[in-house]
């Protein structure tokens, strides 16, 4: 017992659980008899029998089956077939021992397999969970592109509707522009036309006056005319003066022609006027039309005004300005339109009165020739010694 206690091991604590597994590995062989020819220990190489040497002593190792020295025969362990504890040699031992090591590296490794294979499918699984959070994120990922990508789209519509909206507006504001020139240009013509038909209006005025003072001066030449007749044909009774009278009458008589002559002239040129009168009427009428069409060109800019927002104070106050302008214009045309009303009323009053003047003249001549004639007749039936002269009854 003391050589096998001075031969113990740390591990022997554990020799129920190592004899188990000693059973399942431990290979007994199959030659038996090798320990009869065995001269020295196969564990120690000692020579057997030595003398002097008590553990030299010849044994056999009952699960090798050679020959052993009592002191290397000091381990024991569980039989494979007889299952009794039996004595076992060194080289056994650790031949044991070894197998016990590797056998428990074994179980060890198997562990860690087991563990390996644990923390694998732990990491697959792993690998799968973290594999679908990836698809979601993706997914999210790809919604939250999209999203940008349409936000953006929409972005880019936006500014897109925004810039046709400010070139529309360039585009208002130019055509507001150029309606603007196009009537201050109108007006500046307009201007010019009615400085034009004022003057006209006053030379017009001043050819009816001088067609006044002349229609004055041949009616009062006409009765001093008329009276002259008169005059001869109370004075001048004798048939003596007869001749003399006829030949005044007859250079009255021409006079009177020709007065009747420049009295035509004067209706022609009334008539003239009148003409030029009534083409002013129709141009009065055209500036009415343009003046309309500029009101209608006004309000659509006042319209274009107000859907813009480009104007500045500057240019409404221009635009005002213009409007009033304008009207300013239009009561200007409307007092053409009444003055030239009333010229012509004035004109046509004017042709009626000649024309009645002309029709009294030779009325007038006539009536004055009648008279001469009876007169004449009269003075040759009182020669003649007849009772029935009113002249000679009077005298
Ligand atoms: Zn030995
Ligand atoms: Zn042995």
């Amino acid at each position: 017992m003391d050589v096998k206690n001075s031969y113990n091991f740390s591990d022997s604590d554990n020799y129920e659980e190592d004899a188990e597994i000693l059973e399942e590995k431990f290979i007994l062989p199959t030659k038996r008899n090798l320990w009869e020819t065995d001269n020295r220990c196969q564990s120690c190489l000692i020579n057997f029998n030595i003398l002097g040497i008590a553990h030299t002593k010849k044994t056999m190792c009952s699960f090798c089956y050679r020959g052993v020295c009592l002191k290397c025969l000091c381990f024991s362990r569980k039989h494979p077939e007889s299952e009794i504890s039996t004595k076992m040699c060194r080289a056994c031992h650790y031949e044991c021992k070894s197998i016990r090591h590797i056998s428990g590296k074994l179980q060890q490794a198997k562990l860690e397999i087991e563990q390996l294979h644990f923390e694998v499918d732990l990491a697959i699984r792993e690998k799968d969970d973290y594999t679908n959070q990836r698809k979601c994120v993706e997914q999210q990922i790809n919604k939250v592109q999209n999203l940008l990508k349409l936000s953006h789209g929409e972005k880019i519509a936006e500014c897109d509707k925004i810039k046709l909206i400010i070139e529309e507006n360039e585009a208002k504001k130019t055509r507001i522009i150029s309606a603007n020139s196009e009537l201050v240009e109108e007006k500046n013509k307009l201007l010019v036309y009615n400085k034009e038909l004022l003057k006209f209006i006053s030379d017009l005025k001043l050819g009816i006056k001088q067609n006044e003072e002349s229609e004055s001066k041949y009616r009062s030449r006409i009765n001093k005319t008329q009276n002259k007749i008169l005059g001869i044909l109370k004075s001048h009774n004798a048939i003596e003066n007869t001749t003399l009278v006829t030949e005044k009458i007859k250079n009255l008589t021409e006079e009177t022609k020709d007065l009747q002559l420049k009295l035509e002239n004067t209706n022609k040129l009334t008539q003239e006027l009148e003409k030029e009168l009534h083409s002013h009427q129709k141009n009065t009428e055209t500036n009415e039309l343009t003046v309309y069409n500029l009101h209608t060109k006004a309000s659509e800019t006042k319209a274009l005004y107000l859907e813009s927002d480009i104007f500045t104070e500057e240019q409404e106050k221009e635009l005002v300005k213009k409007r009033s302008m304008l009207l300013e214009y239009d009561k200007i045309i409307k007092n053409l339109n009444d003055r030239l009303e009333l010229l012509k009323k004035e004109a046509a009053r004017q042709h009626k009165l000649n024309k009645g003047t002309t029709k009294g003249t030779l009325y007038g001549n006539n009536s004055l020739l009648a008279e001469y004639e009876t007169a004449r007749r009269s003075n040759t039936v009182t020669l003649h010694g007849s009772t029935s002269c009113k002249q000679c009854i009077i005298a």
